[in-house]
């Protein structure tokens, strides 16, 4: 995922990034629409390298606009980032940016204005030898100007309660954002979130990947023996045990059902001490009925292992830990299985 494109700058810098934004804009014929003022703003910040770059191949020379690209470049950066299956984020987003071109077209209008006020002045100056004439000009330049710093100042506010909305809509997106990505019964991330961490582990040459994947044993009759409220509970508890292992280089997720799977960049062996860890861990959980506090059982996991080849894809991966698992099963299940090796 690109870096999510956010509006921090002061109210006094994005004031001046609203005045670069908008010459730009003039000098390639691009439409005053919300979409494309967002982009030009994004793009004179120059934090948005991706952006500007795209931007600018695109859009090189005054006839090069077309409606299509702005959108689909709108598209990219600003909405992809922000569940792009939320129609109604999308046009609250929409409608904010048409406020913000609101502001922006009147500011440069009043602008405008104040030019033809300041050039008349100029020529009376220059042409008139009469004292009450420019006395006339003089006191309407002065009108002008307060009536430009009023503008401007309404125009700050109005800018700062815009961002403001902005930033209000980018945490609330961020939040959904964060909800999509964490499972809700157990509280760990979900299998889109591991999907995400086990590409991106791959993608990197550099480190070592190791996929462990786990699966409740005789977890029907788990479920049939307790009721599936219990066996809800018991996936809490394994989730909860889970995250006990967490760290910057161990990433625990629910993978489905009562399946789970642990993505860790570090050697095999240490993977496999976790693995054990896991396993043994899960095994001394005691199931206990809460109103009598009596032990009804326990339950065990059966781990598949394997570690990543040079340049192996995510499937072949999950292929390999998934056939470690069904061997862990074969064995017995509740113990750990790698690759082809039997710990
Ligand atoms: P094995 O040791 O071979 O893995 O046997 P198993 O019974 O665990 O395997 P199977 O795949 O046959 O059954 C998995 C069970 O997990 C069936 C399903 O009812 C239960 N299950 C899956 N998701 C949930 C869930 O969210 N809550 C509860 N309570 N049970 C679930
Ligand atoms: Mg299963
Ligand atoms: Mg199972």
């Amino acid at each position: 995922m690109g870096s999510t494109i956010q509006f921090k700058e002061s109210n006094e810098a994005s004031a001046d990034f609203l005045r670069k934004a908008v010459p730009l804009m003039v000098g390639r014929k691009i439409p005053p629409t919300p979409n494309n003022y967002a982009l030009w703003y994004a793009h004179v910040t120059a934090e948005h390298p991706d952006l500007s770059e795209s931007l600018l191949a695109t859009f090189p020379t005054p006839e090069s606009y077309s409606h299509e690209k702005s959108d689909q470049l709108f598209f990219e950066h600003f909405i992809k980032q922000h569940l792009p299956e939320n129609d109604k984020s999308q046009s609250a987003i929409v409608a904010l940016l048409s406020q913000l071109l609101g502001v922006v077209n009147e500011n440069v209008n009043s602008t405008h204005d104040y030019g033809d006020a300041l050039k008349d002045t100029m020529i009376t100056l220059q042409s008139s030898n009469d004292q009450e004439e420019i006395n006339i000009a003089l006191t309407s330049l002065l009108d002008q100007t307060q009536q430009m710093e009023t503008k401007s100042r309404e125009f700050q506010t109005d800018l700062l309660q815009s961002r403001q909305e902005v930033e209000t809509l980018k945490e609330a997106l961020e939040a959904s954002q964060k909800d999509a990505l964490v499972d809700e019964l157990t509280q760990i991330d979900n299998r889109r979130a591991f999907d995400q961490t086990i590409t991106k582990a791959l993608a990197n040459p550099l480190q070592v990947t190791v996929l462990l994947l786990l699966d409740l044993d005789h977890f029907k009759r788990c479920n049939d023996t307790y009721g599936h409220v219990m066996g809800d509970k018991i996936l809490q508890q394994v989730g909860k045990i889970l995250t006990e292992f967490r760290k910057d280089d161990v990433h625990v997720s629910r993978y489905g059902g009562e399946e789970f799977a642990v993505v860790i960049n570090d050697t095999l062996d240490n993977a496999v001490n976790i693995a054990e860890s896991i396993r043994d861990k899960v095994s001394r959980f005691r199931i206990t009925q809460s109103e009598t506090n009596t032990s009804l059982g326990s339950i065990t996991v059966s781990v598949g292992i394997a570690k990543a080849r040079a340049k192996e894809s995510v499937k072949a991966l999950k292929e390999r830990a998934d056939k470690a698992l069904y061997q862990a099963k074969e064995n017995g299940r509740n113990q750990v299985y790698v690759s082809d090796t039997r710990y």
